[in-house]
């Protein structure tokens, strides 16, 4: 088995490192590479996803990446290099699940499935100064292809249940063309109930019932928009995970940025990270009883109050990653 781990900016190389400390407690005999991407990567050689990393994330098939931090402002050259990641792996599916922490009042269990490749995100924009455009692209194959993946992954959960997500109302052509494709797709689903959901209507009802949702499907956008609100009944981004897959390579990567407030002093929740390990063991690696154990030992290290200050803790990132890996240990001792 072979890991790229690529930490990128900010906080991102501090949760990589936490997420492989405990994956190797779990896996000694993983062979790791590590890769450059990011912003501070483009500032040194002009360029945010190496050629050189690219061929190492291909080659290992499974990449382990923290967070890259983009400019708000156009800068000649640049380009997101976890959105050319996840295109140029043929990465199309990105599922974030959520699952309200224990004890909390509200029993959420719900995975956005984020269309990966297209929509605004293909980065086609033009601007005169006075007017500026966006394209955004949607087509019928990639609007199947993440509606297997979410109908596939609806008809595995207990409600199988399949909430469509688009604006077909405002745009039929585009939005219309997602609804269809998915919804020719879920045909082929027995016993999957589908729904669909005008995008505000469903951030409205994200908000006020989210334990109604099972299995969303949306668009990229909406679908990154919608995961980060889900994120609140989680327990917030620190703990957010998420897995991109396609066409057989895999990122572990979670849904959170470079967190450039927080970035260098020591207290990022390694979380989302660990926890989109996890993902990555279950569903890509088939180690689910790995996936598991790191769950378990992820859920004893929060009940036992060591946690990260997002979460109302005082432990720093090293302290939460050493007892997590304590009780790896001794896990993998009993
Ligand atoms: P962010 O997710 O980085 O941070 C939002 C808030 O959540 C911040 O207050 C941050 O401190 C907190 N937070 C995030 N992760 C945390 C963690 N692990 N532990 C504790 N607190 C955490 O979003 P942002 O601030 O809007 O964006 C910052 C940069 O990240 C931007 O440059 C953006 O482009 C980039 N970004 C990258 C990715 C990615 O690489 N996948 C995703 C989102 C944003
Ligand atoms: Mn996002």
């Amino acid at each position: 088995m072979k890991l790229c781990v690529i930490g990128g900016d900010g906080i991102g190389p501090e949760v990589v490192d936490a997420a492989l400390a405990a994956l190797l407690v779990l896996l000694p005999q993983l062979e790791v590479h590590h890769a450059e991407a990011g912003w501070q990567t483009f500032v040194k050689q002009g360029v945010a996803l190496p050629q050189e990393t690219l061929e190492r994330a291909r080659e290992c098939g499974a990449v382990l990446f923290g967070a890259a931090g983009s400019p708000a402002y156009k800068v000649a050259g640049y380009r997101s290099p976890i959105v050319e990641l996840r295109r140029s792996l043929a990465c199309y599916a990105n599922i974030r699940p959520t699952t309200s922490p224990m004890g909390s009042a509200r029993a959420v269990d719900l995975v956005v499935v984020r269309e990966n490749t297209e929509d605004l995100y293909i980065g086609e924009e033009a601007s005169d100064g006075e007017v500026a455009t966006a394209l955004r692209r949607i087509s019928r194959a990639a609007s199947r292809r993440v509606g297997e993946v979410a109908c596939a992954l609806a008809a595995s959960r207990p409600r199988r249940k399949l909430t469509i997500v688009h604006k077909a109302n405002i745009l039929p052509l585009s939005d219309g063309l997602f609804r269809d494709s998915v919804r020719e797709v879920a045909a082929g689903y027995a016993g999957l109930e589908v729904e669909e959901v005008l995008v505000d209507t469903a951030a409205y009802r994200l908000a006020a019932n989210p334990a109604a949702f099972d299995v969303l499907v949306a668009p990229n956008l909406y679908g990154d928009i919608l995961s980060d609100l889900a994120a609140a009944f989680g327990g917030g981004l620190g703990v957010a995970p998420s897995l991109s897959v396609g066409e057989g390579c895999a990122i572990a990567e979670p849904v959170h940025g470079s967190a450039p407030d927080i970035a260098g002093r020591g207290i990022a929740n390694p979380q989302a990270a660990l926890s989109s390990v996890a993902l990555l063991l279950d569903r890509v690696w088939q180690q689910p009883a790995l996936a598991r154990r790191l769950q378990a030992a992820l859920a004893d290290t929060l009940a036992s109050g060591v946690r990260t200050p997002d979460l109302g803790g005082q432990s720093t990132s090293a302290e939460f990653t050493r007892a997590l890996c304590a009780r790896l240990q001794a896990s993998s001792a009993a």
